[in-house]
């Protein structure tokens, strides 16, 4: 199976907030952004009306930095639906990008098997989609060179 096949199985729903609604109409147009307070530039996410730094509500949506890590993850042993018991073990993967400060993203990491994940590991943007049609901002794991070459 397709790693990031079990999310076609999985629907997001209609949003309730408008920021969260905008985060998902990036990503439906094929762009992972983020909210960055116009006044102290604090990265922030999930969405929010307000800076939780400075309490501003003058907000931009910026593209992620492409350089993203692998901050913490859990692999899934007992599915938390049933549509999902064909997928494990599965990973939910907590995703940093260090140039977005303390910015965080719950995603999950396509292309690797349990024992290949690893805190810290480069990830690349890709993209998965539910059931009901949306994109979902999922990662896989960056080459570093090194795999597979003799030392
Ligand atoms: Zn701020």
């Amino acid at each position: 199976m397709n790693r990031a096949a079990h999310l076609a199985r999985l629907a997001v729903g209609e949003p309730h907030l408008v920021e969260h609604r905008t985060f998902w109409q990036h990503c439906a147009a094929g762009e992972l952004r983020f909210q960055r307070c116009a006044e102290c530039a604090t990265w922030r996410h999930p969405p929010g009306p307000r800076c939780p730094a400075c309490h501003s509500v003058n907000v931009r949506w910026e593209r992620a930095p492409e350089a993203a890590e692998l901050y913490s993850y859990t692999v899934v042993h007992h599915p938390a639906t049933p549509a999902l018991k064909d997928a494990l073990p599965y990973n939910v993967a907590i995703v940093a990008f260090p140039a977005a400060g303390s910015l965080r993203l719950i995603s999950c990491v396509i292309d690797a098997r349990p024992g290949e994940l690893a805190i810290g590991m480069p990830l690349a943007l890709a993209w998965a989609r539910s059931a009901d049609g949306q994109a979902l901002p999922v990662f896989a794991r960056v080459s570093t060179g090194r795999i597979g070459k003799a030392p």
